[in-house]
């Protein structure tokens, strides 16, 4: 019997089935089945149009109908379908020009990157596997299906997918295909930046990541991926990590003329990381400086602990328990200005004679430094009595 996450998608499967035409789990779950790796999320392809599956399944998403992919919804759950297809031409280097759909799953299976992830199975769990995946599989391999020269140059993100598949699986990659990884690398700056930062960020999260890094230096990649064409040396002491926040972080740290920001920016990340990569550098510096204190473990998410016990470890070798930061933030008198006693509101009823400013911000963030390190009360009365003593500067 198929394991439970199968189960489910099994029923699309039928359901497609029934309805005459084909349908097969396909790429990176049919790949960790196998492997025995935990399966994240399940892909189906099918032989059915975007068109005909929104005819057979009456809740049906279309998320990238140019690349013949829909959302099924079913049983509450949702599913990735999508069209057997072959890739156009890839003129421009960053991404195919069009698909084309077609109706014979080997021609789907053919322009798949690595034979690993041209495996089909059906609903039975019976695999399909025209490129002998599980061989490589089985001799821990990454092999590209057909001549690697060609698929590399038809789209050279394979060669970092090449790499992040090795960082995650510790496979070693064949010989005729790292040679052409070599000889394609200049095509990796063709790439829209956005799918580079996607393969980026799992090579960085891949347990085996040093296996991926010796690669990456043997084949003189380092040059080809920005930022890091800078700091080559940097990805050798990088370890793995879930989030490229930290990496940033920790480039930031390490690289006197390259922020994190800069990285955000090379790599088209979103706010939020930007974000996260700003705090974290500077928890560290304020940590370097105060150590552990309150108001540090104020300002630091607790999201965001994990990675800056793993920068503080990577930038300068220092353990730090995530004990001491849970027994300050037990101890801290609020943990937002949510709970903070007063609000702007109040400042400017205190002082109504003052108009709207920026001394209005500018006082609460004291009040709340106060408040956070214990030195002033989380009461209005006290609060009160302390600006009495503190008048705010006039704008
Ligand atoms: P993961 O488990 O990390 O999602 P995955 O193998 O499912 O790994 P995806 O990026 O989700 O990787 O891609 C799904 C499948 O699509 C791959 O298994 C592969 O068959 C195919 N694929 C993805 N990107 C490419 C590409 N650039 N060239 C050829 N085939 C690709
Ligand atoms: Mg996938």
């Amino acid at each position: 019997m198929l394991p439970l996450v199968f189960q489910k998608a099994a029923e699309v499967i039928s359901i497609i089935e029934k309805h005459q035409f084909e349908a097969y789990f396909v790429g990176g779950c049919v790949r960790d089945y196998i492997i025995d790796r935990p399966i994240h999320d399940v892909d189906i392809a099918t032989s059915a149009t975007p068109a005909e599956i929104q005819e057979i399944f009456p809740k049906v998403i279309p998320v990238g109908l140019e690349h013949g992919t829909v959302i099924v919804r079913h049983q509450q759950e949702s599913f990735e379908v999508t069209t057997y297809r072959t890739d156009g031409a890839y003129t421009d280097h960053r991404r195919p020009d069009k698909v084309h759909f077609v109706r014979n799953i080997e021609e789907d299976l053919r322009r798949r990157d690595f034979t690993m992830n041209a495996i089909a199975m059906n609903a039975k769990g019976e695999i399909l596997d025209s490129f002998e995946g599980r061989k490589d599989i089985s001799q821990n391999r990454i092999q590209t299906v057909g001549k690697a020269a060609d698929r590399f140059e038809e789209d050279a993100l394979r060669i970092i997918r090449a790499l992040r598949f090795s960082s995650q699986l510790g496979f070693s990659i064949e010989d005729e295909t790292k040679e052409a990884m070599g000889k394609y690398k200049a095509f990796i700056d063709k790439l829209a930046v956005e799918r580079l930062t996607v393969e980026l960020e799992k090579l960085f999260a891949g347990v085996f990541y040093p296996k991926a890094v010796e690669s990456i230096f043997e084949l003189e990649l380092y040059h080809y991926l920005p930022i890091f064409k800078d700091v080559p040396l940097l990805l050798k002491q990088i370890e793995p990590v879930s989030s490229l926040a930290p990496v940033f972080a920790f480039v930031e740290l390490k690289s006197p003329c390259i922020t994190a920001a800069d990285c955000v920016k090379a790599y088209k990340c979103s706010n939020q990381l930007k974000q996260q990569a700003n705090t974290l550098a500077e928890a560290y510096h304020r940590y370097k400086q105060h150590g552990i204190d309150a108001w540090f473990v104020y300002q630091l998410p607790k999201e965001q602990w994990n990675f800056f016990v793993y920068l503080v470890q990577l930038a300068d070798n220092e353990i730090i328990n995530i004990q001491e930061l849970r027994i300050v933030q037990e101890q801290l008198p609020v943990l937002s200005k949510k709970e903070l006693c007063l609000n702007g509101h109040d400042l400017m009823k205190w002082f109504p004679e003052r108009p709207k400013g920026k001394w209005i911000k500018e006082l609460l963030n004291e009040i709340e430094y106060q408040i956070v390190t214990s030195k002033l009360a989380n009461e209005k009365s006290k609060v009160k009595d302390w600006i009495q003593w503190n008048q705010p500067d006039q704008d």
